[in-house]
């Protein structure tokens, strides 16, 4: 067993405690948190003093690209579409091996930065071989491709055979999801197809939608950028109705409770009903958004309506370093949010987003000892404290009861 003590303890799902501690047994689960005079110190139990540090539950990224580890500042185009199609070319350069040491250097640089959890994206399959190797927790989406409807049997032949063969790694706390990756480059039969294969499997949903302005442009009217492209390819216009981004994901059955958006910026009050009525869950990456978009989601909106909401860093290409405690400052900012507001929505905000609050995000007797230990300093409350500190400022960051981050052996 291991018991862990601090000036400041932030269960989430109750008020901090002021020298508060954790019990933690031999399979990685929280048995007591309270006051340490309360929490019992059974006499098998390694002890750890954490002193003057908050000490909270590990940070949830709803959202990054861990495959792309490495590739920070390798793609400084300013249009949306140069850069994608830029990003694209520097992955055909990188071998299958040298993805999965991105991947797990992704991963540790994750705890290293707070994070426990991560809910990924990526077409390569390394980041599920990853989490799993190094017995990471997390979601890994692998997505599918392509912008044709004619393309839609060939792709989902060849991505049924890759989630097979990824399967065998979604054990332990390593999950597999699936990603039809984007209105722009994902027909509505291959959306249709794909999220009818992950409601028979029983696996989540995560799409990036409503983003760019010419996302819209596409659908409504059959101009901008990405129909510009389509044109060149002599791809057809997806719909003959003009219909929002949101919209088209309903008709092709992509909403559900099960179903994360990933950045939903570009929503309408109509588009917004829809997102209610299915019950989807939206992962804001704040600063991704301003780089690429010069914009901010509505998340106020988003809450105002009961939308479940997660903080995501996106990849390092769109903002370096990933720093999820960056991402809750300006989300902070935007929303107008309290600092007891946005640590929930770093830590079981981000859990209730991705299907895991059951399992983590709060420190709650029964879930996953995931947690992360950050200097108390001269803040008034341990949540400015957390809302305070960066990524390289975090003293110690445990899964389940392992100590995967910080000097001191847990
Ligand atoms: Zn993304």
């Amino acid at each position: 067993m291991l018991r862990l003590r601090a000036d400041w303890l932030l269960p989430v799902s109750a008020g901090p405690i002021a020298d508060g501690a954790i019990l933690i047994d031999d399979h990685g689960r929280i048995v007591a948190v309270g006051r340490a005079d309360i929490v019992p110190t059974p006499p098998d139990a390694a002890s750890e003093e954490l002193g003057a540090t908050v000490l909270l539950p590990g940070l949830v990224n709803s959202h990054s690209h861990l495959e792309l580890t490495g590739f920070a500042g390798a793609v400084e185009d300013d249009d949306f579409w140069e850069w994608i199609t830029h990003v694209i070319a520097i992955k055909a350069g990188r071998s299958e091996e040298a993805f999965f040491d991105a991947a797990c250097d992704g991963i540790r640089g994750m705890w290293s930065a707070g994070v426990t959890t991560v809910c990924d994206t990526g077409s390569t399959g390394a980041v599920v071989e990853a989490l799993d190797h190094l017995g990471a927790c997390g979601i890994a989406h692998h997505e599918v491709f392509g912008a044709a409807p004619e393309q839609c049997a060939p792709a989902m032949r060849r991505y049924v055979k890759d989630l097979d063969r990824l399967a065998r790694h979604a054990t332990g706390r390593t999950r597999l999801g699936v990603s039809p990756h984007a209105p722009y480059t994902v027909s509505g039969a291959l959306y249709q197809a794909s999220c009818e294969l992950a409601r028979a499997h029983g696996v989540p949903i995560a799409v990036h939608v409503a983003e760019p302005p010419d996302e819209r442009r596409l659908l409504e009217e059959f101009t901008g950028i990405f129909a510009d492209s389509w044109r060149r390819q002599g791809i057809a216009r997806p719909t003959e109705d003009p219909v929002s981004p949101m919209g088209f994901m309903e008709r092709h059955g992509v909403l559900s409770s099960r179903t994360l958006c990933i950045h939903a910026i570009d929503v309408t009050e109509v588009d917004l009903e829809l997102m209610v009525r299915h019950g989807v869950a939206v992962a804001h990456c704040p600063r991704s958004n301003q780089r690429h978009h010069g914009t901010v989601a509505p998340v106020r909106r988003y809450q105002e309506r009961g939308l479940r909401l997660g903080l995501g860093s996106d990849s390092e290409v769109s903002v370096a370093p990933p720093d999820l405690l960056a991402e809750a400052r300006e989300a902070r900012m935007i929303a107008g949010w309290t600092a007891q507001e946005t640590v929930r929505a770093l830590t079981l905000g981000g859990a209730e987003a991705i299907g895991l609050a059951a399992e983590l995000g709060s420190l709650e007797m029964g879930k996953w000892a995931d947690m992360v230990a950050l200097p108390l300093g001269e803040m008034t409350t341990p949540e400015e404290a957390v809302l305070m500190a960066s990524r390289t400022d975090v003293l110690a960051t445990w899964l389940g009861g392992r100590k995967v981050f910080g000097t001191k052996r847990g």
